[in-house]
């Protein structure tokens, strides 16, 4: 009796050990790399807080704010102008 309690028990705690290392995942954020100074910046900054490198503009073609660090627009695909190139 007291046996299957413990496998019971141990059962128990391993579906809960999974269950935490399930849900620990960091939240990850969908970010960028500033293209000045690479650092890793937050979608939603619109200057890079150490280098103060433009890190949101409007897209030329459908005007929406897209960050500099994307290759294309997220909204129309339209790809971003390269900069210095
Ligand atoms: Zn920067
Ligand atoms: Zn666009």
């Amino acid at each position: 009796m007291v046996l299957t309690f413990l496998v019971m028990l141990a059962f128990l705690a391993y579906a809960i050990l999974t269950e935490i290392e399930g849900g620990q995942e960091p939240e990850f954020r969908v970010a960028g790399d500033c293209t000045g100074c690479r650092r890793p910046v937050e979608p939603e900054w619109l200057l890079c807080p150490r280098c103060r490198t433009l890190l949101r503009e409007n897209c030329a073609d459908c005007d929406r704010s897209t960050a500099t660090y994307h290759a294309f627009c997220p909204w129309c695909g339209r790809k971003r102008k390269e900069k210095a190139a």
